[in-house]
């Protein structure tokens, strides 16, 4: 195993502090000290921002992100348990890390961000992962307060994200996140890497804000997803008349084919759609 720092190895951190992983929290814990240096590298460079981490955990790749030269790193950790490790590693790197305790999906990262830029790095507990991405992609405001996500999620999901139209795994989180992002699949980690391991691959998403992302409202853009891919079998004009008014017409308007399926429908097809329907409720 190679040495990132002098503290001590992280099974002897998880030992320590009787860290047995919690099923409840998503808790698999990345050990694999090249991995953790892995992601750090995907996200660099590090030195001119700030990081956030969701879900630090014992601290292996928070460690990895200290390592890689992170100016700075706020970690929000659910867990009261982990705190003390992570208090270790705060006074080991002169307190670049910053730890919250708390959870993330209730704290407002915005107000956590300043002025600086931030890159949001994360093996994310696969039970809010998705929720989580979902809140960071689909603000209002646009650009974002990130300017970088390097995120870990399992693989079925990664698919799902970078996933384009004709696809099986394309679908409303594909549709979302290639309206305001460009994403790439990097690389995937076996189970075994993990402790415990879990039943499935994960893989390592990265993914930039686009500056301009084609205008639509999102509210819209995600009733017609839902309608749309919550009957991805059935033609368009059938799955979207549960948005109320006529589909034909809608589809029309849409300059879409009402025989078309929701997995045919690029990102532009959904925007012009998204565009239609508002103009539609106006
Ligand atoms: N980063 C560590 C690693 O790579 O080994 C741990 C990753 S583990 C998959 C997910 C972590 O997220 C756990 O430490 C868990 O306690 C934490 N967590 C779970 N739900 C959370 C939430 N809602 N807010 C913040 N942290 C959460």
């Amino acid at each position: 195993m190679p040495q990132i720092d002098d503290l001590p190895p992280l099974r002897e951190v998880i030992a320590n502090h009787s860290l047995d992983a919690r099923k409840s929290l998503g808790q698999n814990f990345l050990l694999d000290l090249n991995l953790t240096s892995r992601i750090a590298r995907a996200a660099a460079p590090l030195e001119d921002c700030t990081v956030l981490e969701i879900g630090p955990g014992p601290g292996g790749l928070t460690r990895a992100l200290l390592a890689a030269g992170a100016k700075r790193v706020i970690a929000i950790e659910k867990d009261t348990r982990c705190l003390p490790a992570l208090a270790e590693i705060s006074a080991h790197y002169d307190g670049r890390l910053e730890v919250i305790e708390g959870d993330a999906l209730k704290i407002d990262p915005v107000a956590l961000a300043g002025s600086d830029k931030i890159k949001i790095v994360a093996n994310l507990p696969y039970n809010v992962g998705t929720q989580l991405l979902l809140n960071w992609i689909t603000p209002d405001n646009w650009p974002p307060f990130w300017s970088s996500l390097t995120l870990m999620f399992q693989k079925e999901v990664g698919a799902r994200i970078v996933a384009r139209p004709g696809s099986k795994a394309y679908g409303r989180l594909s549709v979302l996140a290639g309206w305001r992002t460009e994403s790439n699949m990097l690389f995937d980690l076996n189970p075994k890497a993990f402790t415990p391991p879990p039943k499935v691959t994960s893989t390592v998403i990265h993914m930039t804000p686009l500056s301009e992302p084609l205008h639509c409202s999102r509210k819209n853009l995600e009733r017609v997803t839902s309608a749309a891919f919550g009957q991805r079998r059935k033609m368009l004009r059938a799955s979207l008349k549960s948005l109320g008014g006529p589909a034909d017409d809608l589809l029309e308007r849409a300059g879409l084919e009402p025989t078309a399926r929701a997995e045919e429908i690029d990102v532009e097809g959904f925007v012009r759609l998204a565009n239609c329907f508002s103009e539609g409720l106006g």
